[in-house]
C-alpha cells in the first residue's frame, strides 16, 4: 500500500512565476516592452470578482501591467464587442481576457471569437484550438497547461503511459487529452455517458479528473501507484472546498496526488501569466 507524494501546486506556480518575472524583466531591459493584460469583467458576480482580483495580483507579482475594464451588468453586446475591437488594436495590450460567465443576455461565443487570436491568452479562439489540435501552438489553455507543468515539475513522464481524463469540456477535458497525446500518452476520455467509469480509471497510470462532482474518484477506482491529478473545484457537504477526488482513500493507492486547494488552481493562474508573456513576445 503506497502513500502518495503530494505535487505542490503552490510551490510549482511560484517557480513558474519567478521564471516569468525574470523573463519579463529581461524583455523590459532589452526592448522597453512590458507585457500588458486587459481583463474585462461584466456585472458583479462575486466569484468572478475574486478571479479578476487574483489576476491583477499575479500581474503585479511578475511585473506585468494589468488593466481592468469593469462593465455594468446590462452592457449591450455591441458595446462589449466595440471594447474588444479597441483592445485588439491597442499596442499596449498583449493579452485580452473576458471573465466568464457573462450575463445571460450576452452571446459568449461571439465575444470570445472577436478576440484577436494573437491576444487570446485563454486559448479559447477556434484558431488557437485548431493549433492545439495539430500541435503547433502559441497559447495553451491555462488549466491543462498547468497540469502538464505539474507533471514536468514532479518529473513524471507521460510517454507510453495509460492516461485517463474524466471530463470532455472544451476548457479542460478535451485540450487536456490533446496535450497528453502530444506527450505520447495513450489517452482515454471518459464522460457522463461512459459505461464502467471505474474500470477505465483502474487502467490509468495517469488519471486526470475534471468533472465537477465532489469526491467522485474513490480509492477503489485507482490503480496502485497511479498519478492522480485533481482539477475539480467543488464544495463538499459541509461547504468546504474539495476536488473530484476523494483525497483520503486515493492517497493510500496513488504514487502522486494533487491537493485541492493548492494543486491545479494556482497553476492555472500561473499559466495565464505564461500566455501573456508569450503574447508580448509575439507583439514585440
Ligand atoms: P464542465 O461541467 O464543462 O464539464 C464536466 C465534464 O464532466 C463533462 O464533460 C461531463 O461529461 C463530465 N461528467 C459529468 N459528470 C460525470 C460523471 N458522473 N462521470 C464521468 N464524467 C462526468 O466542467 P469543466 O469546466 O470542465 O470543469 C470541471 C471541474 O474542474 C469543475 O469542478 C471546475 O470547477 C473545475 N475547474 C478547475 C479549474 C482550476 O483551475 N482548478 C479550472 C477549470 C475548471
Amino acid at each position: 500500500m503506497s502513500t502518495a507524494k503530494m505535487i505542490d501546486g503552490k510551490a510549482c506556480a511560484a517557480a513558474v512565476k519567478a521564471r516569468i518575472k525574470d523573463e519579463a524583466a529581461k524583455m523590459k531591459a532589452e526592448t522597453g516592452k512590458v507585457p500588458g493584460l486587459a481583463v474585462v469583467i461584466v456585472g458583479d458576480d462575486p466569484a468572478s470578482r475574486i478571479y479578476v482580483n487574483n489576476k491583477r495580483r499575479d500581474c503585479e507579482e511578475v511585473g506585468f501591467v494589468s488593466t481592468e475594464y469593469a462593465l455594468d451588468a446590462d452592457t449591450k453586446q455591441e458595446d462589449l464587442l466595440a471594447l474588444i475591437d479597441k483592445l485588439n488594436a491597442d499596442a499596449a495590450t498583449d493579452g485580452i481576457l473576458v471573465q466568464l460567465p457573462l450575463p445571460k443576455h450576452l452571446d459568449e461565443k461571439s465575444v470570445l471569437y472577436r478576440i484577436s487570436p494573437d491576444k487570446d491568452v485563454d486559448a479559447f479562439h477556434p484558431v488557437n484550438v485548431g493549433r492545439i489540435m495539430i500541435g503547433d501552438y502559441r497559447f495553451l489553455p491555462c488549466t491543462p497547461a498547468g497540469v502538464m507543468e505539474m507533471l514536468k515539475y514532479a518529473e513524471i513522464s507521460v510517454s507510453g503511459k495509460e492516461c485517463v481524463v474524466i471530463g470532455r469540456s472544451n476548457i479542460v477535458g478535451k485540450p487536456m487529452s490533446m496535450l497528453l497525446l502530444h506527450e505520447s500518452g495513450t489517452v482515454t476520455i471518459c464522460h457522463s455517458r461512459t459505461h464502467n467509469l471505474a474500470e477505465h480509471c483502474r487502467r490509468a497510470d495517469i488519471l486526470v479528473a475534471a468533472v465537477g462532482v465532489a469526491k467522485l474518484v474513490k480509492g477503489d477506482m485507482v490503480k496502485e501507484g497511479a498519478v492522480v491529478i485533481d482539477v475539480g473545484m467543488n464544495r463538499d457537504e459541509n461547504g468546504k472546498l474539495c476536488g473530484d477526488v476523494d483525497f483520503e482513500s486515493v492517497a493510500t493507492k496513488a504514487s502522486y496526488i494533487t491537493p485541492v486547494p493548492g494543486g491545479v488552481g494556482p497553476m492555472t493562474r500561473a499559466m495565464l501569466m505564461q500566455n501573456t508573456l508569450t503574447a508580448a513576445r509575439l507583439h514585440e
